[in-house]
C-alpha cells in the first residue's frame, strides 16, 4: 500500500482554541503559531486520511505545545440533524503528566465553601461569603468572566470585618497574621484584581472593547488564600 500525502500550511493567525497547557496542567485558551495540513489518501482513493499538526502558545503562562488531531473519512457520522462530521482524535504533546494533581475547573473548591458555610454562626454571618462563592464558581464554569471579576471584588469588599479591619487596603497594608505568601497574594488581589474588576465594573462603553478572558480572571490561588485566612480566623474566634 503506497500513501501519498498532501501537505499544505495554513495561516494560524488570529486563531485560538483551547488546548490542555502542561505548565498550567489544565485547559487554556492557546493561540495558534503555525498549522501544517496533510491529507492522504490510500491508493483506491476511497479512505481520506487528514492531519493537522499545530504548534500552540497558552495565552497564560506562554508555554507552547503540539496538538496533532486526524481523522478519517471512513469513519464518518451524522449529526442528529443529518450533518455529516468526521469525529477527530486528539493527541497533545507534552501532555498533562496525570500524577501531578490537576487544577479542578472550580473556582473556589467544594471543601473550601463547606468550611465556610460551617462556620455560619458567630459574631459573622458567612451566609453571603458562601453565596458569593458559589456563584463565582458557577460563573467560571459558564466562561461568564465579567460575572466572575463582579463576583471576586463582591468578596474582597465583603471579609475586611473578619480581619478586624474597614477595608481591604487595611488588610494589605497592616494585617500580620498570614504570614509572607498571604501578604503577597492580598496584594495581588488589592493591586491588580481590583483594578482590573473596577475597570471592567465601572467604565463607559468606548470605540473598541477588550472583553476579559479566563486567564485575566486567574485568581484562584490568591481567592484560595483569603478564604483560607477567613477559615482560620473565624475558628479561632469560636
Ligand atoms: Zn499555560
Amino acid at each position: 500500500m503506497r500513501h501519498e500525502a498532501d501537505i499544505s500550511t495554513q495561516d494560524p493567525s488570529g486563531i485560538k482554541d483551547r488546548f490542555p497547557c502542561p505548565e498550567c496542567r489544565r485547559e487554556t485558551t492557546h493561540s495558534i503559531l503555525a498549522i501544517v495540513n496533510a491529507r492522504h489518501s490510500e491508493e483506491d482513493g476511497l479512505v481520506e486520511f487528514l492531519e493537522n499538526y499545530l504548534t500552540v502558545r497558552c495565552e497564560g503562562c506562554g508555554t507552547i505545545s503540539f496538538s496533532h488531531v486526524s481523522a478519517c473519512t471512513e469513519e464518518q457520522d451524522f449529526m442528529e440533524d443529518g450533518t455529516p462530521y468526521l469525529p477527530k482524535r486528539k493527541k497533545h504533546y507534552p501532555g498533562i503528566d496525570e500524577n501531578i494533581s490537576v487544577l479542578t475547573e472550580e473556582f473556589v473548591s467544594r471543601a473550601r465553601i463547606q468550611e465556610i458555610e460551617s462556620l455560619s454562626k458567630g459574631e459573622f454571618d458567612t451566609a453571603k461569603l458562601a453565596q458569593l462563592l458559589v456563584e463565582l464558581n458557577r460563573a467560571y464554569e459558564d466562561d461568564s468572566y465579567y460575572s466572575c471579576l463582579f463576583l471576586i471584588r463582591a468578596v474582597v469588599d465583603h471579609i475586611p470585618p473578619v480581619f478586624g479591619k474597614r477595608s481591604f487596603s487595611e488588610i494589605t497594608d497592616n494585617y500580620a497574621g498570614g504570614g509572607r505568601s498571604f501578604r503577597d497574594s492580598m496584594k495581588h488581589l488589592g493591586g491588580s484584581c481590583r483594578k482590573f474588576a473596577d475597570g471592567a465594573l465601572h467604565s463607559q462603553i468606548r470605540e473598541k472593547e477588550a472583553v476579559p478572558t479566563r486567564e485575566q480572571v486567574e485568581f484562584r490561588a490568591d481567592i484560595d488564600a483569603l478564604i483560607g485566612e477567613v477559615v482560620r480566623v473565624l475558628k479561632i474566634e469560636r
